[in-house]
């Protein structure tokens, strides 16, 4: 699929922009602190209907609007998917403000060719994986990235797992109160039975899922990296569910796995005051040639195995959905060499619509195949080239 037209209204520093897309590469080029990213957030935030980076909505609406009687950021894309074209919108409605801008209360109003949804029935409508320069993170960072990753590409993918993990973290977060009142003698332990219940039936949804998607990517992985890395590295991603008992690929055993754990780690969990077990916990593993690419891997090699797994979601995707995602690589050449940039550009793949930005014209010279169309992005305006 891709994005045919994006209108921004009030959108960061975007005042009103409109811009015609074209299918195939697009350039997005500019110097900091002009747009290239907020450009690429807009097209996520109609995707996944958030913010990939903003604390709260209200940022997204342009200080100017700020005083209006009613500030609005309004986001709109004419998509062109295999079974027909839709219309998005989303607007962000905030309460006038003079005073700090990052505080503005805001909600969020959603239309699908022009009709109003709720979020769980926007979300996947238009399929995007976005790459920024923090999914370095992905790599060097905690768990918690790694099964944001997951989530995200899930929720745009599958209802059923937006919906049970939504509930599972709203479970977690009683369970654990549960288990202070238990600490305290304020509650009895059998009144953890029906959480336990609870969240082994989301949580199975959430560790299937994963597992499923896992048992896929890595395979999409490896093949990226080989060829972002010009072959030269091995690249390889596992499932570190946390669940003791139950080994991947076991799908039918899986809610009794979870109810068992939770079952047998109690005691561990009263005294700890919190869930200790459970997808929340999940991790993923990833290896570069063997070794933890966590602790060993350079910036470098971090940030092409960042890009193999952004390069592997997007594959999933198209698997799932029968429709290719739109590719969306936020400055995507920093910190490589000039034969991994060469190498990264030669081998981004063939998509519907990648959308790539750069603060540096010289670098698409040569190696990204194809005539991309290019767009100069400055102080919120967008214009071709
Ligand atoms: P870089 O090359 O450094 O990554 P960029 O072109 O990607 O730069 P953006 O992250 O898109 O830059 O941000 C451009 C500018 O948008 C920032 O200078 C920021 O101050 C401004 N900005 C962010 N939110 C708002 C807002 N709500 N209203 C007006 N301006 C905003
Ligand atoms: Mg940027």
């Amino acid at each position: 699929m891709w994005i045919q037209r994006l209108t921004l209204t009030h959108f960061r520093n975007y005042k009103a922009q409109e811009l015609s897309l074209a299918k195939g590469p697009s350039l997005l080029l500019g110097d900091n602190a002009q747009g290239k990213s907020n450009l690429l957030e807009a097209a996520f935030l109609l995707a996944t209907t958030r913010s990939a980076r903003a604390q709260t909505e209200g940022e997204l609406i342009h200080w100017d609007a700020l005083t209006d009687p009613q500030p609005v950021a309004r986001v709109t894309a004419e998509v062109e998917r295999v079974d027909g074209p839709i219309r998005l919108e989303v607007v962000v409605a905030g309460r006038p403000r003079d005073g700090e801008r990052a505080r503005v209360p805001a909600s969020k109003r959603l239309r699908v060719n022009g009709i109003p949804k709720r979020a769980a029935d926007v979300v996947g409508q238009l399929t995007a994986v976005l790459f920024t320069t923090d999914d370095i993170e992905l790599i060097g960072g905690g768990p918690g990235e790694r099964r944001r990753y997951l989530d995200v590409m899930l929720t745009q993918l599958q209802p059923a797992y937006a919906r049970a993990l939504q509930r599972y973290g709203k479970v977690v977060t009683q369970r654990n109160a549960l288990l202070r009142r238990i600490q305290a003698n304020e509650a009895a332990p059998d009144e953890l039975d029906f959480w336990d219940e609870e969240l082994a039936g989301h949580g199975a949804t959430l560790v299937g899922d994963r597992a499923a998607a896992i048992a896929a990517l890595r395979g999409l992985a490896r093949d990226a990296h080989e060829r972002l890395s010009g072959s030269t590295e091995d690249l390889a991603i596992a499932y570190e569910p946390r669940l003791e008992g139950w080994s991947v690929g076991d799908a039918s055993g899986l809610s009794a796995a979870l109810r068992e754990s939770l079952a047998s780690g109690r005691g561990r969990d009263i005294g700890a005051g919190m869930t200790l077990s459970g997808p929340h916990r999940d991790d993923v593993s990833v290896l570069l040639d063997g070794v933890a690419a966590s602790s060993f891997a350079s910036r470098g090699q971090q940030r092409t195995a960042a890009l193999a797994l952004r390069l592997a979601e997007a594959g999933y995707m198209a698997q799932i959905k029968g429709d290719l995602p739109v590719v969306l690589l936020d400055d995507v050449l920093s910190e490589l060499d000039e034969e991994r940039r060469r190498a990264v550009l030669s081998s981004l793949g063939d998509w519907d619509q990648l959308l790539i930005t750069s603060a540096d014209n010289d670098r698409f010279d040569e190696g990204l195949p194809g005539s991309p169309a290019v767009f100069r992005v400055e102080a919120g305006t967008i214009t071709p080239r």
